[in-house]
């Protein structure tokens, strides 16, 4: 096919369930690529020489070589090449902020003037995972798992403690397990996975694909401990002083939701919206009679903040039977950090959005319950260290608003909990645990980090590729102490 005629392929939609269906259920809204879609989108990508794609994918999948094997109908070859870079082809071809990432430097997107033209790359990578799974649901063989980026000739297995099972802990203990150690995940929650189970909802990513990832863990030997906090059930340090364990990785994520603190804050019907999406996705508070996991029935719910996090809350807020759901920010839809489809979806679906606002004070009513809101305008000034324009209070504009649930959406901290029962696990100023850059590991030697617990609030894929980087650094360590053993 000449570039001529690649150029001439229209970009394929994803197909999605009707807006007004899907907002009264749970199920995924984009509904996936047919084979056909997948080949004509794959087909659509130039083999461009230099590889623009790549420098966009923290993990520098091979795009091209991918792309080339789907249009060929390879779908199998194509898979694994994905899979020499990433662990998580499903989940990423779902939640990567494509738009920011592989597919803002495509060439086509360039070409036609509008990155919403560049050729669909995460869309591809998401149906080479999903034939394979279905494949493997009807009983097709087994693909052989990707190499491992580490030596497995170890005389004696190294043993290895993970510290949360999301993205980043689930990288490292499959590349642990495929070097030849012996892999126990400690896990807070009843459920492993991390934001991927109990933050981003099924509706965007379907809780049966985190299982099957958990479950070839699994099938690699990587054992789970549940309900097991680490800094109260256990100490840290205590897997390698008394357990026996040879390393550690931390994974704890950023899961301590930011307040804003004004009044009210602490009345009944105003949650965090990391407590929010908990209890609907983690805890299955939508299905009543099925789950015993109590929620408010909020009808009339605010959700302040602008970002994917917020997007998710108003988008469940719907689903869980409100009538009316506010998206309150205080810059202008352009500052806004969400994405552009979780935007587009959300608003398809009725959320309302109040831009140039936000909320300066939350007032109770009958029994410490919200009542409503104190709103307060805002104009955009200069722009600010994000680069964004700044939000400029109006002075005077305040009014009241009738809500009677707020949902707190204005990101995420680190988690505390490790490193303040951690003597010796150096942090910086926001609580983030510092880092070697090459090896991932600690100012504690044994003791590795990634995800958002280094990074801050990030993404799934650069959660990944700190997993796997601390991965090869715990076994680079692993030789030298054996050398040293000789
Ligand atoms: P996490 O996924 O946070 O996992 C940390 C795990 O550690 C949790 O299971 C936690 O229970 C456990 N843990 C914490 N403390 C302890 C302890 N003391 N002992 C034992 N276990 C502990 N990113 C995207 O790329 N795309 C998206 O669309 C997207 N949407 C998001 C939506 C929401 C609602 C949220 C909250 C985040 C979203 N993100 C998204 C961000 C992304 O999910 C994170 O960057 C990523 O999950 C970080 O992975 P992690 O492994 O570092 O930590
Ligand atoms: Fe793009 Fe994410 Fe896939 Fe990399 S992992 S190619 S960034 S969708
Ligand atoms: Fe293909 Fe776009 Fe990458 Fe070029 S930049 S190789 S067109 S995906």
């Amino acid at each position: 096919m000449t570039p001529k005629e690649k150029l001439s392929i229209p970009p394929q939609a994803m197909p999605e369930q009707d807006a007004a269906v899907r907002r009264g259920n749970m199920d995924e809204v984009a509904l996936g690529y047919t084979e056909e879609q997948a080949k004509l989108e794959a087909s659509r990508c130039l083999q461009c020489p230099a590889k623009p794609c790549m420098q966009g994918c923290p993990v520098a999948i091979d795009i091209p070589g991918f792309l080339s094997k789907a249009a060929e109908g390879d779908f199998g070859g194509a898979l694994e090449i994905i899979r020499k870079s990433s662990l998580l082809p499903a989940v990423c071809g779902r939640v990567c902020p494509q738009e920011r990432q592989c597919q803002k430097f495509c060439t086509v997107g360039k070409m036609n003037k509008d990155p919403e033209k560049a050729v669909a790359i995460g869309r591809v990578e998401r149906y080479c995972a999903d034939r394979e799974a279905a494949e493997k649901a009807a009983g097709a063989a087994r693909p052989v798992p990707p190499a491992a980026p580490a030596s497995s000739s170890a005389p004696r297995r190294q043993r290895v403690a993970i510290v949360g099972s999301g993205p980043a802990s689930i990288t490292c203990a499959a590349d642990c397990a495929r070097a030849g150690f012996d892999v126990t995940v400690f896990e807070a929650l009843h459920k492993p996975g991390g934001v991927l189970v109990y933050g981003i909802p099924e509706f965007r990513l379907p809780k049966a694909i985190v299982a099957a990832e958990i479950d070839s863990l699994r099938a690699l030997g990587v054992k789970f401990e549940m309900n097991c906090v680490v800094g109260r059930t256990r100490k840290l340090t205590d897997f390698l002083e008394k357990d026996g364990f040879d390393a550690v990785f931390v994974g704890t994520g950023a899961g301590l939701p930011r307040f804003m603190g004004i009044e009210g804050e602490n009345l009944t019907g105003v949650f965090s919206a990391n407590e929010y999406l908990t209890r609907a996705n983690l805890m299955k508070a939508y299905d009543e009679g099925g789950h015993d996991t109590p929620y408010w029935h909020g009808r009339r719910v605010a959700v302040l903040g602008g970002g994917n996090v917020a997007m998710d809350a108003s988008r469940m807020a719907l689903r869980l039977g409100a009538e009316k759901v506010y998206l309150v920010y205080r810059r202008s839809e352009e500052e806004m950090p969400a994405r552009r489809e979780e935007v587009f979806h959300a608003r398809e679906e009725g959320v309302e959005f109040m831009m140039l606002s936000n909320a300066k004070r939350i007032i109770g009513g009958e029994g410490g319950r919200v009542s409503a809101i104190e709103l307060v305008s805002y104009s955009l000034g200069e722009p600010d260290a994000s680069g964004r324009r700044s939000p400029v209070e109006i002075p005077g504009s305040e009014r009241l608003f009738d809500v009677d649930t707020v949902v707190v959406a204005i990101g995420n901290s680190s988690n505390p909990l490790v490193p303040a029962t951690t003597p010796g696990l150096e942090t910086d100023s926001r609580g983030r645990i510092k880092v070697d850059p090459e090896t991932n590991m600690t100012s504690i030697d044994g003791v590795f980090a990634g995800g958002d617990i280094v990074l801050g609030a990030a993404t799934v894929i650069l959660a990944m590729g700190e997993g796997r980087r601390a991965a090869a650094g715990i076994a680079k360590r692993w030789q030298r102490r054996l050398a040293q053993m000789d």
